[in-house]
């Protein structure tokens, strides 16, 4: 494959590329590599040296990106680049975000094509952070868009202003993850930043279709889901939140989130927004869709079983409610 220049750069003295991509702005001398190692100066030229490379490819229940309210019970083919931007420590695919990893090459066409030969609607940036993915995925996006396929990212929302504004003119559904609602634990725990994700979830939520997920850590973030449910429910009460248990992973060794406090959780959630979901847990009731009016079950889910029960076209089959699903 041919090298990709990257976009959103610019040389500064000494042949030193800044990054723009997202805000660490990383200034990259010759021969160096950003944070995230997506991009990489050659002589002053900065590469997007991770285009096309893969580390994992699938076909999922798109229930699984968690998306729930957007196409039900299809079928989305994920694809995943090497890197991230943020280092989260608890991460559960630090295996190919924190680590070089073997990837394999696939252009644009291909991906597009897979899509097509596994029949499915819609093509998922997912596992690893999508944002350092960028122009390969807005080279997939011609194709994709000849073909008639949605293009969907699972996203830390930690990206500039102007390639967002690109990427939501190019992306059908995101589902972006709200961490905390503590800027100083973005900043020292997760070399995030809190009100870059919030842009990313305000700008997206007026243009595109987003579902949002909270993992709920004990002893990290566990007393904010009131603020976080309210904030959504600021921006649109219909965001559906996944909140998701905890498991330990990578530097992460606390035991996992008890079910009482998801269930707490759960109902702290509901008295704000209309959709709520417990994900990585089997609390019965809490992966169903409600109806905000008349409480009528509209989809039954059940791991990734996915029934639709209470919908009529796009109403809800007992009170007539336009159901809050693109469907
Ligand atoms: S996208 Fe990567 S190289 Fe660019 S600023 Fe962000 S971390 Fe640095």
């Amino acid at each position: 494959m041919n090298k990709r220049e990257a976009e959103y750069y610019e040389i500064t003295e000494n042949l030193v590329a800044r990054c723009n991509l997202c805000p660490h702005q990383c200034a990259i001398p010759p021969g160096g590599e950003g944070i995230c190692w997506a991009r990489k100066n050659e002589d002053g030229t900065l590469y997007a040296q991770n285009y096309g490379r893969t580390t994992s490819l699938a076909v999922d229940p798109i229930e699984k990106k968690p998306l729930f309210h957007f196409r039900p019970g299809s079928e989305i083919l994920s694809v995943s680049p090497n890197g991230c931007n943020m280092r989260c420590p608890y991460c559960q695919n630090y295996t190919i975000s924190f680590k070089k990893a073997v990837t394999r090459e696939i252009t644009p066409q291909e991906l597009v094509s897979l899509a097509k030969e596994y029949n499915t609607p819609s093509i998922a940036f997912t596992y690893a952070e999508p944002i350092i993915w960028f122009e390969f995925i807005k080279d997939t996006s011609k194709y994709a868009k000849e073909k008639g396929i949605d293009l969907v990212m699972v996203t830390n929302g930690f990206i500039s202003e102007k390639p967002l504004d690109e990427l939501l003119e190019i992306i059908s559904a995101m589902n972006i993850d709200l961490k905390s609602m503590s800027s100083e634990y973005y900043h020292k725990v997760l070399k995030g930043d809190l009100e870059v994700t919030k842009r990313t979830i305000e700008k997206a939520s007026a243009i595109i279709h987003i579902e949002v997920t909270n993992l709920l850590i004990p002893g990290d973030n566990d007393t904010e889901i009131e603020d976080l449910s309210r904030y959504l429910a600021s921006i649109d009460k219909t965001i559906p939140l996944h909140i998701s248990r905890y498991f330990p992973h990578n530097d992460y060794d606390k035991p996992p989130t008890p079910i009482d406090t998801l269930k707490k959780a759960y109902d702290t959630a509901r008295k704000h927004l209309y959709y709520v979901y417990i994900g990585n847990a089997p609390i019965e009731g809490c992966e169903d869709t409600y109806c905000p009016d008349c409480s009528n079950t509209l989809v039954e889910r059940s791991g990734y079983t996915v029934k639709i029960t209470g919908i009529n076209k796009d109403k809800c089959s007992n009170c007539g409610r336009k159901v809050d699903f693109v469907l």
